[in-house]
């Protein structure tokens, strides 16, 4: 079975996982993790850059950031995972979806200033499959509503955007290393990008229960104490030495998951010229970073068949997300601002197929497009 999904792993983990299991300091904010975050903040070129225990953890600290009161709203599109409206939900937010567009995936940008009312606080947009949005009319609505923006960039660590890294285009972004992303930081994890510095003294206290205990550890303070809210969102330094090595080999990593893409996009051409199957759209400003290869097909009987057929032929392919606004805890609390004219649509038609670092070298490509070609032949 071609698996749909393999987590990256280099020939450095084990080396690095051991070492810091022998330093016997493991909890977080030691040695590995404090060279993820110079990597980060070298690479990203943002003012803080904080490895968390997931994306989720990222946007709840975010949720935080941002004072967010209940009854504020948040304006996000309802094609995402549940984390992405849950950390904001949590804070007491309600949820405001608005459309995406056909071609990305992503929240169409054009929607957004429409559902902006006297309680919206943010706009959250989600970079579909490691594809950004249109951030600058994102944030030029924003600038002129006084919104933040808070990116889920789960998907798009070595994405960019007219060449700046998809994260660092709003004021806070937010990365995932759970195992089925890129990178993982040995299953789950995450990353909270600060780029407006407004929140980069704040953020520290939150990821550490509330204290001041990063500015006493630097000597900044002569005793830690509790100074504001806040939770655990450290990782483990076992999690950020796995991570260390996958950043190390980022470029490989990112280079054989785009030359999979590659085979993908034009082994599956002439099926798109035929008009069996459409292929993601990748818009001239972004750069993606091949975390994932969808098609999409005429509608949700011949998906349903296709990924039957797919299974057959020892191939896993996967869809998501059910529309947020249609879950059941979507109904109690959100609303769909405007027409669902492509979100409900769209998602019944997307098929994932599998992509992985290294799937290119097993020669499993052909055999998935031998089993495509001849579904719609
Ligand atoms: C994976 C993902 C998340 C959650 O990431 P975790 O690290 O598992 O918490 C959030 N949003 C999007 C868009 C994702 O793809």
């Amino acid at each position: 079975m071609i698996p749909f999904n393999k987590a990256s792993v280099t020939d450095r983990e084990e080396k690095y996982v051991l070492e810091a299991l022998r330093s016997s300091k493991l909890c977080g904010d030691g040695p590995f993790t404090k060279k993820c975050h110079q990597w980060f903040e070298q690479k990203l070129n943002c003012p803080k850059a904080l490895l968390t225990p997931s994306c989720t953890h990222s946007l709840e600290m975010a949720a935080i950031l941002i004072d967010l009161k209940p009854g504020d709203e948040v304006i996000m599109p309802s094609f995402t995972f549940v984390s992405t409206a849950n950390a904001f939900v949590l804070r007491g937010a309600k949820i405001v979806f608005v459309d995406i567009r056909p071609d990305t995936m992503n929240i169409d940008e054009k929607l957004i200033e429409a559902a902006i009312t006297q309680k919206t606080r943010a706009i959250v947009p989600v970079h579909y499959a490691g594809v950004a949005c249109e951030m600058d009319e994102i944030n030029r609505i924003a600038k002129k509503h006084h919104l933040y923006v808070i990116e889920d960039a789960a998907q798009g660590m070595m994405s960019t955007y007219k060449g700046k890294a998809l994260g660092t285009l709003g004021d806070i972004g937010a990365y995932s290393f759970h195992e089925t992303k890129n990178y993982t930081s040995g299953g789950e994890g995450g990353l909270t990008i600060i780029n407006n510095p407004e929140f980069a003294h704040r953020a520290e206290i939150i990821r550490e229960k509330g204290t001041n205990r990063s500015q006493f550890f630097r000597g900044m303070v002569d005793k830690y104490s509790w100074v504001d809210i806040g939770s655990s969102y450290l990782p483990s330094e076992i999690q950020a030495a796995f991570l260390y090595a996958q950043l190390e080999r980022s470029e490989e990593i990112n280079r054989n998951r785009l030359q999979t893409w590659n085979e993908y996009y034009t082994n599956l051409e002439p099926l798109q010229q035929k008009g069996y199957i459409e292929l993601p759209v990748v818009p001239e400003n972004c750069q993606h970073n091949a975390h994932m290869f969808y098609l999409k097909v005429e509608n949700l009987e011949t998906r349903t068949k296709l990924i039957n057929v797919l299974k057959e032929n020892g191939i896993s392919a996967a869809f998501h997300y059910v529309p947020l606004h249609s879950s059941s805890a979507g109904t109690a609390l959100s609303r769909f601002y405007g027409q669902d004219k492509y979100t409900t649509s769209e998602s019944e038609r997307i098929l994932r197929m599998p992509i992985w670092t290294g799937l290119n070298e097993e020669n499993q490509l052909k055999q998935i497009f031998k089993t495509l070609n001849s579904f719609f032949g």
